[in-house]
């Protein structure tokens, strides 16, 4: 019998609708994925040389635990650069990816009865790795007329005595929103006074438009320092998903005790990446705004023809590279003898219907919305627009 704690957590809920559309694409339809969690730019080339030759060089055997002092540097540096936060060796921890550094947290932080405050639309992990750690997710509706900000107000209702930890992810996967600096110190009065920890997953810093800042809650406050593990990763910055390195920075005893636990469980991240790592946070960074000037273009071509659909409504992100409309106007109506009654019904239908793969809202617990991510060619955002044009246009 499997364990109770597995029991607990769902497979990733984005898994069905994707293997779905592998299907169909394997029985050669013409599939458009809206569903993409990650650039569609490649990793740029210095930074592959750079992982070429710590292989040539016999860079391939274990390293510290928690990353090379090469590579703790270079993250000091650009938290130092980047976001004004200054912090040892002994504050920062690299890891297999952003994903396993927010896992290691919850290993580090969580008790039994523990609440973890998680603002709703989230990304999907979160509540499972809390759940996985035997912590209770208390999820915390925002509003779309607030851009999918949390108020400080509704954070404030929703603290107990058992609270540990409010999780913030800004700019949002999966509503594309940031936090501007006076909302984020409006939280952070809250945060300050009831003592809590704060995990800042801050993987989308750099994709943030119309003049966006992006702002670390960390940097607001020493003491919000203090309480802050900030999360960080080359996936998203530097399009490099596959390389699996994440990263984290925050108070040494917390930094110390998931250290320990990534010595038990994956040692250090792969030796070939850490060198990778390092080329991409010191070398030249204009591939990033390459990128984001791209990713920009696509944002409002796509928000603005979204908006000239019957039924649908979308917010104009200013971060990461996703989309969240509201489909819930078109919740009640029928395609023939289909039904569409909610985020998943939409999903399914446009994925058989029109051909395009996306992700139900419900999966980041809001049940009124679709996210499209526009990291794809704008070709394929154009053609994936007319056929959803016509798959509502379809809808009575
Ligand atoms: C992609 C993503 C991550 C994880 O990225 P890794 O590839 O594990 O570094 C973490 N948080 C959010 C919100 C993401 O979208």
């Amino acid at each position: 019998m499997i364990s109770q704690r597995a029991q607990r957590i769902k497979p990733s809920p984005t898994l069905a609708m994707d293997s779905k559309a592998k299907g169909m694409k394997a029985q050669g339809v013409d599939i458009v994925n809206f569903g993409v969690g990650e650039p569609d730019f490649d990793t740029p080339d210095h930074i592959k040389e750079a992982a070429i030759k710590a292989i040539k060089d016999g860079f391939t055997k274990y390293t510290p635990v928690g990353g090379t002092d090469e590579l703790k540097d270079a993250i000091i540096e650009k938290l130092k650069t980047d976001n004004s936060l200054e912090y040892s060796r002994e504050e920062i921890i690299v890891s297999c990816g952003a994903k396993h550094t927010l896992y290691n947290i919850a290993q580090a932080l969580f008790n039994q009865g523990d609440e973890v405050l998680i603002p709703a639309p989230y990304w999907v992990s979160y509540p499972d790795q809390a759940l996985l750690n035997d912590a209770s997710p208390v999820i915390v509706k925002t509003l779309e007329s607030d851009n999918f900000l949390l108020k400080p107000e509704e954070l404030a209702k929703k603290i107990t005595k058992s609270t540990k930890a409010l999780v913030l992810n800004s700019p949002s996967n999966p509503t594309g929103l940031a936090y501007d600096r006076k909302k984020m110190e409006a939280l952070a009065e809250v945060i300050l006074k009831h003592d809590l920890y704060i995990i800042s997953d801050e993987i989308y810093e750099k994709l943030v438009y119309d003049g966006t800042e992006h702002l670390s809650i960390a940097s607001l406050d020493s003491r919000l320092k203090e309480k802050t593990i900030v999360v960080n990763g080359l996936s998203k910055s530097h399009a490099m998903t596959g390389w699996r390195i994440g990263y984290a920075a925050g108070p040494k005893d917390i930094i110390k005790a998931m250290t320990n636990i990534q010595s038990q469980s994956t040692s250090n991240p792969t030796s070939i990446s850490q060198k990778a790592a390092v080329a991409a946070l010191k070398g030249p960074q204009d591939f990033i705004e390459t990128m984001r000037t791209e990713f920009d273009k696509r944002r409002k071509f796509l928000v603005n023809e979204l908006n000239l659909i019957d039924g649908i409504s979308c917010l104009m992100p200013n971060g990461a590279f996703y989309a969240f409309p509201n489909v819930s106007k078109l919740y009640g109506k029928k395609a023939g003898e289909r039904l569409i009654n909610s985020s998943l019904d939409m999903a399914m239908y446009l994925l058989e219907e029109a051909n395009v793969a996306l992700v139900h809202g419900e999966a980041f617990g809001d049940d009124n919305h679709i996210r499209i991510s526009y990291a794809t060619s704008m070709e394929s955002i154009s053609k994936a627009l007319d056929r959803i044009k016509e798959a509502v246009k379809r809808l009575s």
